[in-house]
């Protein structure tokens, strides 16, 4: 099982701290934001102190290959409304991929967006011209995850036929893959209690080699409620055995699962989490 979760990347050991905070948890694998999600202000990546990291990573047997990057939440792609979030996207997620060449990560996850008032189509054909623009000359030599949407607001991405259809129609699609949250495509309404048929019709449609990480999270709300509200693991309408069965799935046993699930009371809940799903049994941490 490759399992980790979201972690932090700040004070004066930015990336190694972040490798400390994923051993802490007993995980083999992270993911991190490059900065704030909700702002563009970045580092320079010589002071991440990324060789320091990798030192750790490959002492400690985390392989960079399954590390993930969030890129932020305020890149939307699918604005066709505003001119400038749309050159903001574009611009700050171009230079989101030299970071992630520069630190040699290989998998960036990306919220394909939300077409504001302008429909669904718009949205998704903003999007690939957005994604043509960033990838049409990047350093960058891994792939961008397109993240499974909840559908709340006017978020595209919320089925697998939509993700296709920004794959097939993108001119570099062999640098595009998939990122599966469970609590989004619990809240878009599939229904996870047969996760087999999930992958079976995932495989249909996408190809289950494109599938490159998976978001393991419960969810508050119910099947088909377009919400987006995380749970902890066994706290939410999924349950802890339906998620439990996805993280030892053998048939995505090498895709990197990452917790992002709520703090209880202000405290992370990762190592209790990784260690129920190491042990296959829930245990109640409230
Ligand atoms: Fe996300
Ligand atoms: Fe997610
Ligand atoms: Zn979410």
């Amino acid at each position: 099982m490759i399992i980790g979760s979201h972690v932090s990347m700040s004070g004066k050991d930015m990336l190694l701290a972040s490798v400390k905070e994923a051993l802490s948890y007993g995980a083999n694998t992270f993911m991190f934001y490059t900065g704030a999600p909700q702002n563009t202000r970045r580092k320079e990546t010589s002071e991440l102190k990324i060789e320091e990291a990798k030192a750790l990573m490959k002492q400690s047997g985390i392989d960079i290959r399954n590390v993930v990057v969030h890129a932020p939440y305020i890149i939307n792609l699918a604005n066709t409304v505003k001119e400038e979030t749309y050159e903001l996207a574009v611009r700050f997620l171009k230079q989101e991929l030299q970071r992630c060449a520069d630190i040699g990560t290989s998998i960036l996850v990306l919220h394909p967006g939300s077409h504001v008032q302008a429909g669904l189509e718009a949205g998704l054909n903003q999007i690939i011209l957005g994604l043509n623009e960033v990838l049409k000359e990047t350093p960058y030599q891994g792939k961008i995850a397109l993240e499974t949407m909840a559908g709340k607001g006017s978020e595209v991405g919320t089925t697998f036929d939509q993700l296709k259809y920004i794959i097939d129609h993108c001119d570099y699609p062999e640098k595009l893959g998939i990122c599966l949250d469970t609590c989004h495509i619990h809240d878009a309404g599939y229904d996870l209690s047969n996760f087999d048929a999930i992958l079976d019709e995932f495989d249909r449609v996408l190809g289950l080699e494109n599938l490159l990480a998976v978001h393991l999270n419960d969810s508050k709300n119910v099947k088909g409620a377009h919400k987006d509200r995380h749970a902890n693991l066994g706290h939410g309408e999924i349950g802890f055995d339906i998620l439990n069965g996805v993280a030892h799935n053998e048939r995505i046993k090498d895709v990197p699962k990452i917790l992002e699930t709520p703090f209880i009371n202000q405290k992370a809940p990762y190592k209790e989490e990784i260690t129920m799903l190491k042990n296959q049994t829930f245990t109640n941490i409230e």
